[in-house]
């Protein structure tokens, strides 16, 4: 139930890069509001300075979400309306704000979008690889062993997948990548979009490891990694994983079978031993 006396959250998107990308219902909106709440307030009064908007702010991040939430509920229920931004792009995407959304709707208190920039979808709109169909996989684990592991969850997954990369990860993140997925599967690299070094480069994941791990450049600035969902070929790998897997589990326990097939087959381990 919407509470009528209560005043509302606006989750307001701001610029991934390019500072005219900011919609101006977004900046009517940032004007408009007592408070804005924002991931890092030194960063945001910086952009907000630049647009005019000189509405107070309060930071919200991931270390003092739980005890501000409940101050800015709080404020809201008295009749105040906030604003949630984070440093770039959407709130909540990869970026704090979930549990300030979810108490302020559980408080009943109206949360409004105000939609603009997303790194994942405007890489996702020029990257060419299918986009009816896909998978917001955020950022992956720092290191190999569970990055490799939770890529092996979405080898078979035969939707666009989109991840969020560091760019001093980027090199050893696609060589993951191509172990995991096939050197053949079609991959992107959108860097810098929007800005002065925007680069939008796709290959198959074979060259693509190839080419991040010699030019430094391209080790530099904001990453969204898109790789094609698994394919026909990927098929063809899992079928003659999974006729290894059962001869092997004759004689072997299932992990350990389903181990030696997929690297006998270069299919999923994952998949073949839920096979
Ligand atoms: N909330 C943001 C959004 O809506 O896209 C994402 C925030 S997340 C903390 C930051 C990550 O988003 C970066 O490490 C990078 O992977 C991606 N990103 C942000 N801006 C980007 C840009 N201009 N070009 C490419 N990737 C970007």
């Amino acid at each position: 139930m919407l509470s009528a006396s209560a005043g509302c959250l606006w989750v307001v998107a701001t610029p991934i890069g390019h500072r005219d990308d900011f919609s101006a219902r977004a900046i009517d909106t940032l004007r408009s509001v007592a408070l804005i709440a924002a991931e890092d307030t030194r960063h945001s009064r910086q952009l907000l300075l630049q647009h005019n908007v000189a509405t107070p702010l309060t930071a919200l991040h991931e270390h003092n979400e739980r005890e501000a939430v409940d101050a800015i509920v709080r404020r809201m229920q008295e009749g105040e309306s906030v604003a949630l931004i984070s440093d770039a792009g959407t709130p909540l995407i990869s970026d704090p704000g979930f549990r300030l959304v979810r108490a302020a709707r559980a408080a009943g208190i109206r949360c409004i979008p105000v939609p603009g920039a997303c790194a994942a979808i405007a890489a996702l709109s020029v990257a060419g690889l299918p986009s009816d169909r896909f998978v917001f996989e955020g950022f992956l684990p720092p290191k190999s062993a569970a990055r490799r592991s939770r890529l092996q969850e979405l080898a078979a997954d035969r939707r666009t997948l989109i991840f969020y990369e560091s760019s001093h990860r980027i090199s050893e993140c696609l060589a993951d990548m191509r172990e995991v997925f096939g050197g053949e599967r079609e991959a992107v690299l959108a860097r810098e979009l929007t800005k002065l070094f925007e680069t939008v480069l796709g290959e198959p994941l074979e060259a693509l490891a190839d080419r991040v791990a010699g030019d430094p450049d391209q080790q530099r600035g904001e990453c969204v990694v898109l790789v094609a969902g698994c394919g026909e070929e990927v098929d063809a790998r899992l079928i003659e994983g999974r006729r290894i897997f059962a001869i092997l589990r004759e004689e072997l326990p299932p992990a350990k079978a389903a181990k030696l097939a997929a690297t006998i087959s270069g299919a999923p381990r994952k998949a073949l031993y839920e096979a």
